[in-house]
Parts: C-alpha cells; sequence; structure tokens
C-alpha cells in the first residue's frame, strides 16, 4: 500500500513551490512531485528555470538568475520539511478519495501515491517554433516573455514572431526599448483584435513581413540573426536581429487531467476564483495551469499561497467533519 499524505503538490514552478512553503508551514508535510525534464518542454522549477536574469520578481532590487530563484524557493520550502521527488506523473485517479497518483517509475498496478489533497502546478508551456537553436538559446536572444526580458533589448532590433492579440501586444511592449520591432506572420491578416492591430499599425518603430515564416535561428552564444522564408514566393532574408519572441500561443500542461477537471475551451484548469479549488472537492489549482492572462511568477507564487491556505482549510474541515 502507498504511504497516504496529506497533500501532494504536483509541479515545481513559483506557484508549486510556494504551496509548498506555505503548507510545510502548515504542518501538512506536503510532498511535491517536481517532474522530470523532457524533450517536450517538462521543467522541474518551471518556465523560470529556462531564463537568465529575473529582474521583476520583488525583493531582488539588483535582479537574480531565474534557476537560483526556484533553488531558493526550494530550499525555504525544504526548510519547513517539503519533500521532493523528481518523478512525472503519468495518470491520477481523482474519482474517489483518497486521490491516487501512478509516476513513470515501473510498478505493477499500484498507485505510487495516495493523497488527502492534491494541489495541481503543472503549468504551461509556450508554444515553440520547433527549429534547432531555439531551447538553447532561450535566455539568450530567444524568448517568449517580453515583460520579463524586453528591457534588455534598448536601441536594439528584434523580431516577434505571431499575429494573435500576445504577438501585437509584445511588440507594442518592445518598442518601449528597441529601435525596431518587425513582426513576422505567416499570414497577410492579423488575428489580433482590431484595436490591437491599430495600435500596432500606427506604431512606426513596427514594420511587418507578412507571409513570412523562420526557417532557420542562427547564432551560438548569442541569437545573431534568423533566416525567413516568404511561403508564398518562397523568397529567403536574413534579419540581423538580437532579440526573437516566440508569441505563437500557451499551451496548460493539463493532459493528465482530461476528463476529470474542468478546464476552458482552451485547456486552461477552472478554479472558483477568488479560491483555488477546482470541480473535485480537495483538488486545488494555481500557477499558470489557471491562469491564461497574467502569466507571472510573481501571480503564480501568489495563487500558490492562496492554494496551500485553501488545501489546508478544507483539510481542517474534513478533519472536523
Ligand atoms: P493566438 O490567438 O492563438 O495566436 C497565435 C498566433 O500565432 C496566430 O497569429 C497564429 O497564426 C500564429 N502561429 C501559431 N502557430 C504558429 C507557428 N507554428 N508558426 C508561426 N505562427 C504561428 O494566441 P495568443 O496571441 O497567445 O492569444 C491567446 C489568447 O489570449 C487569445 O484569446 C487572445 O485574444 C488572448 N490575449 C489577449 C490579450 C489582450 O486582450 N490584451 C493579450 C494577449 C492574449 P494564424 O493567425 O495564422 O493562426
Amino acid at each position: 500500500m502507498p504511504a497516504l499524505h496529506n497533500l501532494i503538490i504536483i509541479g515545481s514552478g513559483p506557484a508549486g513551490l510556494t504551496a509548498a512553503i506555505y503548507s510545510a508551514r502548515a504542518a501538512l508535510e506536503p510532498l511535491v512531485l517536481a517532474g522530470e525534464p523532457s524533450s517536450t518542454g517538462d521543467q522541474p522549477g518551471g518556465q523560470l528555470m529556462l531564463t537568465t536574469d529575473v529582474e521583476n520578481f520583488p525583493g531582488f532590487p539588483k535582479g537574480i538568475m531565474g534557476p537560483e530563484l526556484m533553488a531558493n524557493f526550494r530550499s525555504q520550502a525544504e526548510r519547513f520539511g517539503a519533500k521532493f521527488e523528481t518523478t512525472k506523473v503519468t495518470s491520477v485517479d481523482l474519482s474517489q478519495r483518497p486521490f491516487k497518483i501512478w509516476t513513470d517509475r515501473p510498478h505493477d498496478g499500484e498507485a505510487d501515491y495516495e493523497a488527502k489533497s492534491i494541489i495541481v502546478s503543472t503549468g504551461a508551456k509556450s508554444v515553440m517554433l520547433g527549429l534547432d537553436n531555439e531551447t538553447e538559446l532561450i535566455g539568450r536572444g530567444v524568448s517568449t516573455c517580453a515583460t520579463c526580458d524586453g528591457f534588455f533589448f534598448k536601441d536594439q532590433e528584434i523580431a516577434v514572431i505571431g499575429g494573435g492579440d500576445s504577438a501585437i501586444e509584445e511588440a507594442t511592449f518592445l518598442t518601449k526599448f528597441a529601435s525596431k520591432v518587425t513582426i513576422i506572420h505567416r499570414r497577410d491578416e492579423l488575428r489580433a483584435s482590431k484595436i490591437m492591430q491599430e495600435r500596432a499599425f500606427a506604431n512606426d518603430k513596427i514594420e511587418f513581413l507578412w507571409d513570412s515564416e523562420v526557417h532557420a535561428i542562427n547564432g551560438t552564444e548569442q541569437l545573431e540573426s534568423i533566416d525567413v522564408v516568404n511561403n508564398k514566393t518562397q523568397e529567403k532574408s536574413t534579419l540581423a536581429v538580437t532579440g526573437l519572441f516566440i508569441a505563437i500561443g500557451h499551451r496548460p500542461n493539463t493532459d493528465l487531467f482530461k476528463g476529470q477537471l474542468d478546464t476552458n475551451d482552451k485547456g486552461y484548469l477552472l478554479t472558483n476564483s477568488p479560491a483555488t479549488s477546482t470541480n473535485v472537492a480537495g483538488v486545488f489549482a494555481c500557477g499558470d495551469v489557471q491562469d491564461e492572462t497574467y502569466r507571472q511568477a510573481i501571480t503564480a507564487a501568489g495563487s500558490g499561497c492562496s492554494a496551500a491556505i485553501d488545501a489546508e482549510r478544507w483539510l481542517e474541515d474534513q478533519h472536523d467533519a
């Protein structure tokens, strides 16, 4: 029989680790299933593990490296007794309590873990182009977050890929820093809302490359240029840019919970906001997996705190009952 835990936290980004700090300090002895790195972008520690300087997380006036920040979160949680396992959850059964969790470890079918309550903080992934060099150059010119990294591109020429609201919003924001922003879109019309389009068209720092796709990202230590092809004329060109912002959408990591936890039409978990409870009593969600709007480390951490408090109160109510 697997051991029964009060609280299992699935995911170890800012949301999960903040939930771990708060629930450990509430003596719940949480177990964090931290995930395993994978070629499909799974990342224990979350998306900050893929960034370099983080300058907008309060409390670090000189900034801090993403991986160092996450190591600090983790050691703070461990200090209060949170336990960690580096393992990938492959399935869950939330249909009855205690909840059951299976991992990719070899087993005979019996669940690996049982939990009275679960906090889901599995995060989201930026959709990437799938080109060579793309992941290696994240934090070295390639970025998926203008709010986080725009500041590093003062007076530089950069490109943004995508034609949706994110791409246009990021491009417009980036003109505060960059000398020129080229939006590269695979069609000849934008998907973004009209008002955002008009704002971008009126901005003389923004140029558009229509019907165009990036087919190579060049550079070793730092991004140096990108190769672009016009998908109508097949004409090829090279754009010397020091920054490349990929804004072609996000995908929440919710496959694991399909059919068990309610999601919106884009797959983000639905919570009873402002509470973090889901449609299954005893299961809570925090961080990017339930946040389509803000997607910041600090908002994820804040919701992780809420989830820990909600889980603690729910467990107390169960005990009282
Ligand atoms: P999105 O609306 O799905 O747009 C993704 C864009 O990326 C599309 O233009 C798409 O091209 C392009 N794209 C997708 N895959 C690509 C690929 N492999 N190569 C090149 N281009 C590719 O995603 P989003 O912009 O992240 O927005 C997501 C949601 O959040 C939307 O509902 C949006 O309205 C909302 N949002 C709102 C705001 C705001 O109101 N302030 C800001 C950001 C996001 P096609 O057009 O050809 O499909």
